[in-house]
């Protein structure tokens, strides 16, 4: 077996060709597709039977509440991840990444979590938590070629989509016969279990259920998902998502200890969990709270969930467009509530919201677990540039590394290309 390397470089996007910010925006679905089937040609020597992709994401609202069961509003990306596969009468796996080095090859009897590294540990963590699936023991023969066009590491959820991608593609060669909803458990396992890393369900259900022109108001409860109107292209608005690029620092220990403050929060409130605590009786109900530290995570927990509440009953009601100041205002508060009480942001993050705010957006915060990553600000289509321009300008000015910037449309759940 060869050992490609961990950290896969990066698909090159306009944004690496020249200097100075570049939006990019998703290239063609079916001409990527195409493409990954023409790299699984050149890898294997002949053509797949078939292409499946499954999107990025991001969330518009609704950030640190699904461990405390509460709501929050991803978008799925136009943004890709594409596998191309066929079945093979082996019981072999043979892998292959246009953003890393190197084949890998598996035994798919073998497969138990610790035993595989790196990137291809999110595939075969897909083809272990679905193999209850497959009918009469029959093997896993499977040669894939993987291409994604969401960057690695920028919390936009590059793993769900590989995860959702590959489900997708298992579905229909193996025809196991799982529900959109197995699947999505499937890749969490895959990803908490198999590769070890923390994941509460927010990525795979929206690279599984996105729907083009919606966002999805996720109850992270049960999973359960209600799209909501988000149609910004029609209405002259963007989304400008920027990856600040700024380095991840203490996240792994930091993520623990938030998740650890919001179980004492709810503990000394005497509730399940903070989705139980009405939002009306704030700020009273919080002096149950001794420590200081715990009383605000808290609050932004219980805040944050009401924010998305009230954002998702607003799309719901009429257009983004109709409502632009209650939605920017309500995307504002929910940064200010990360930075002050949650305490999950870092300058890259904070600059880039302030530059975009200052520059005319309708609103911007952070997305994603913070201590790095992107930030998110709804502006205006044709001023979109402009915008990215302030925040590079600032980044620049403060020492922080050149961010990178995509304009994201919400595009559609994981399916099948070709
Ligand atoms: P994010 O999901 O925010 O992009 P993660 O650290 O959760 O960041 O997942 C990134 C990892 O997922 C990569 O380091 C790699 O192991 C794997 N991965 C995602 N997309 C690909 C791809 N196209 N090719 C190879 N590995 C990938
Ligand atoms: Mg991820």
């Amino acid at each position: 077996m060869s050992h490609p390397s961990d950290q896969p470089t990066p698909a090159p996007t306009a944004a690496d060709a020249a200097p100075g910010p570049r939006l990019a925006s998703a290239p063609d679905r079916e001409l990527r597709a195409r493409r990954t089937a023409e790299l699984f040609q050149d890898a294997w020597g002949y053509a797949p039977d078939g292409v499946w992709s499954a999107p990025g994401r991001v969330n518009l609202i609704g950030e640190h509440v699904d461990y405390q069961d509460g709501l929050c509003l991803p978008m799925a990306l136009e943004h890709r991840t594409y596998v191309a596969a066929a079945r093979t009468p082996t019981d072999r796996v043979r892998l292959r990444s246009a953003q890393a080095e190197g084949v890998v090859e598996l035994s798919a009897k073998d497969l138990e979590p610790g035993t595989v590294a790196g990137w291809p540990a999110y595939v075969a963590g897909v083809l272990w938590a679905l193999r209850g699936h497959l009918s009469g023991g029959e093997p896993w023969g499977l040669d894939l070629v993987v291409d994604g066009q969401v960057p690695l590491g920028a919390g936009l959820s590059s793993s769900a989509a590989l995860e959702c991608a590959v489900a997708a593609a298992l579905e229909d060669l193996f025809t196991l016969g799982t529900e959109p909803v197995e699947r999505i458990r499937a890749a969490i396992r895959a990803e908490n279990d198999f590769v070890g890393a923390a994941t509460g369900g927010l990525d795979q259900s929206a690279a599984v259920l996105g729907r083009r022109g919606h966002a999805l108001l996720l109850d992270c409860r049960d999973f359960s998902v209600e799209p909501v109107p988000w149609d910004l292209a029609a209405q002259g608005l963007a989304l400008l998502i920027t990856d600040t690029r700024a380095e991840h620092s203490l996240v792994g220990g930091e993520y623990a200890e938030r998740r650890r403050q919001s179980e004492q929060a709810a503990e000394a409130l005497g509730v399940g969990t903070l989705r139980d605590v009405d939002p009306a009786g704030l700020p009273g109900a919080l002096e149950a709270i001794a420590d200081e530290t715990v009383r605000r995570r808290a609050r932004h927990i219980i805040t944050e969930i009401e924010r998305v509440r009230r954002v998702g009953a607003l799309l719901e009601a009429g257009s983004v467009r109709g409502q632009l100041d209650q939605i920017a205002a309500l995307m504002d508060a929910s940064h200010d509530s990360l930075r002050d009480d949650y305490e999950v942001t870092v300058p890259a993050l904070d600059s880039a919201v302030d530059a975009a705010r200052a520059a005319g957006a309708h609103g911007a915060r952070m997305t994603g677990g913070g201590f790095g990553g992107s930030t998110i600000a709804l502006v205006e289509h044709d001023r979109a540039e402009a915008v990215a321009e302030e925040i590079a300008r600032a980044a620049e000015t403060r020492g922080l590394p050149a961010p990178h910037f995509f304009l994201a449309l919400p595009g559609d759940g994981a399916g099948r290309d070709l």
